[in-house]
């Protein structure tokens, strides 16, 4: 289980409240998570799923793992599947799996138990109807005549209704709780509609299926729970929760909704729905891909566990609606890695430097920091020779002003290596740039007496006779947000793919292993990587790099 990171909210607030009241006796905290199994989690999910478990694990309580299959669709088991590694991925583990399918027979009697004390009728109206008949903020709804029907005759139809006697949409069984109410959720809301379908877990024995807003307090009720922790736009449902909880009258301590902002987040569509379609049209390489908002997508972006939960903590939990920057998951992703991996030389768009004094066959073994701020990371050996790849950022042949690395007549550092000075820039014959010749200072090699001497650029390096070729994918947000509509569309230019020499022991990269590729940003190997080739995927750059527009 995740550690618990001291943190208070209103929620925490609320039970404190209830446990010094003793609200519900000795009872345990209990809490939930209620997937529906029809997609894959997203980070939104994660925030919940945080706020479950971590409130659950403060008070010393549990939290539950409910499926909220109450709509008769086909399960997925990829989805449940991915749901159960998502949770377990983010450090938490659920007292029950459970499924609120189990609960139809219970439910069925509970409608019985409304309908005989008049809180519950069978109504013939259409959908049209209903919602005519619903009335407005500021008109009262209007009172149809199914509602005066006796106990006996709503029995009989609900009963009728539950044998298969009606097409879908014929009947509907509703509260009855009040058509003037200035709440609309409390004017007469179905609580039960036909579907013939087939159940993945009851089958065909139901062809009537318990509406959301009944199944959801009653499901909470029979497990237990206490805290039933929803997203804002259930506020207006929660007088309806606690009206079905109280009607039941079941349930001596019955559990009680509390409601947070749903997390929303810049360049980030959180739908499953949406994200569903993405995956079906090809616009992504399916749920896990490194792009997508999905846990299985950031997991396989290289995101840390620590580094989701530490975000979820950092914002909180708010009772009003906002939109957290990126930049701040990004933030503790960099925060997480920065003294966990180790670094790396990598350059993309190479440059071949000969250093034209250096011994034909000569190799040295330069010992290389891993994690300048862990000095217990220890070094690594990294060989260096005559010819060398650097970054192509790391030269211009006409500086711009600030520029301190490579250029004609400028003398820089090779990161563990020793200072080396541009003479000449040799060219193919189409003009760009073939070789840079250079020529090394011998009395400067790293910790020696020499490597003292102040130089302005420092850049890294590559030996070209070791080096090995890696993919790289460069990300980018999948969605941007149009400057003119407001609206968030697919960014065309998110995945950039590239390539780079990398020192030789990213050749026994293994897929999940995380690394700082030097003065780049933070990478992981890719499962797509083979012992030939080598995929890394950018999880994130290292925070604002300065950088030269050519
Ligand atoms: P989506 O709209 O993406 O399909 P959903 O709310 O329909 O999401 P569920 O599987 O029903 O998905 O949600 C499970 C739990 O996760 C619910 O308690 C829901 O409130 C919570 N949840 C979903 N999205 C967010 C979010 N963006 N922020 C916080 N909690 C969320
Ligand atoms: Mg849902």
């Amino acid at each position: 289980m995740a550690d618990v990171i001291e943190m208070k909210n209103f929620i925490h607030d609320i039970i404190d409240n209830d446990i010094e009241t003793k609200k519900y006796g000795d009872k345990d905290i209990l809490t939930r998570f209620p997937p529906e199994p029809n997609g894959y989690l997203h980070i939104g999910h994660a925030k919940s799923i945080c706020l479950n478990f971590m409130t659950a694990q403060k008070y010393k309580g549990a939290c539950n793992l409910r499926y909220d299959d109450t709509n008769p669709v086909k399960e997925d088991v990829e989805y449940i599947n991915s749901i159960e590694e998502d949770v377990r991925w983010l450090g938490f583990e659920w007292k029950e799996r459970l499924w609120a399918s189990d609960y139809f027979d219970e439910m069925f009697d509970c409608a019985v138990t409304l309908i005989r004390k008049g809180k519950a009728y069978v109504c013939d109206c259409t959908p049209e109807e209903i919602r005519a008949n619903r009335g407005t903020l500021t008109e009262p709804g209007r009172e149809c005549s199914c509602r005066n029907r006796t106990v006996e005759e709503n029995l009989e139809l609900f009963e009728e209704m539950r044998e298969g006697k009606y097409k879908d949409g014929e009947k509907v069984l509703r509260a009855r709780i009040d058509m003037a109410s200035p709440n609309i959720n409390m004017r007469d809301p179905v609580i039960y509609r036909i579907a013939h379908a087939t159940h993945h877990n009851t089958g065909d024995k139901w062809c009537i299926y318990p509406m959301y807003d009944f199944a959801h307090p009653i499901e909470d009720a029979i497990e237990g729970i206490t805290h039933s922790i929803c997203t804002l736009e259930f506020e207006d449902h929660r007088p309806l929760y606690d009206w079905v909880l109280r009607e039941i009258g079941k349930w001596p301590t019955p559990p009680q909704q509390i409601e947070f902002a749903r997390l929303n987040i810049t360049n980030t569509v959180m739908s499953k729905r949406y994200l569903k379609a993405l995956v079906d049209d090809g616009s992504v390489d399916g749920w896990d891909d490194p792009r997508m908002p999905t846990i299985a997508g950031i997991r396989r972006r290289g995101y840390t566990p620590e580094a989701v939960r530490d975000f979820c903590e950092r914002i909180g939990v708010a009772k009003a609606n906002s939109t957290v920057d990126v930049a701040q998951l990004e933030a503790c992703v960099r925060d997480d890695l920065k003294l966990k991996v180790e670094n790396r030389n990598v350059v993309e768009n190479p440059i071949k430097v000969v250093i034209t004094n250096y011994p034909e066959d000569l190799v040295e073994e330069m010992a290389i920091e891993n994690n300048r701020e862990v000095p217990e990371m220890g070094d690594r050996m990294v060989p260096f020779g005559r010819e060398l790849w650097v970054d192509g950022d790391d030269f211009m042949e006409v500086p711009a002003k600030k520029y301190f690395r490579l250029f004609p007549g400028n003398e820089v550092r090779f990161k563990g290596a020793y200072f080396l000075t541009c003479n000449e820039v040799i060219k193919n014959e189409d003009g760009s740039v073939k070789e840079l010749h250079c020529t090394y200072d011998p009395e400067t090699r790293s910790g020696t007496e020499g490597a003292n001497r102040k130089v302005k650029g420092t850049i890294h390096w590559v030996d070209a006779k070791t080096a090995v070729k890696i993919r790289i994918r460069n990300y980018d947000y999948l969605m941007l947000e149009n400057q003119e509509t407001c609206e968030m569309e697919l960014n065309p230019d998110s995945l950039v793919e590239s390539w780079g020499y990398a020192e030789p022991s990213l050749g026994d990269a293994k897929a999940g292993e995380r690394f700082q590729f030097f003065r780049k940003g933070y990478y992981i190997c890719d499962e797509l990587s083979t012992d030939e080739e080598k995929v890394f995927n950018k999880i994130v750059g290292l925070k604002s790099s300065f950088k030269v527009k050519k």
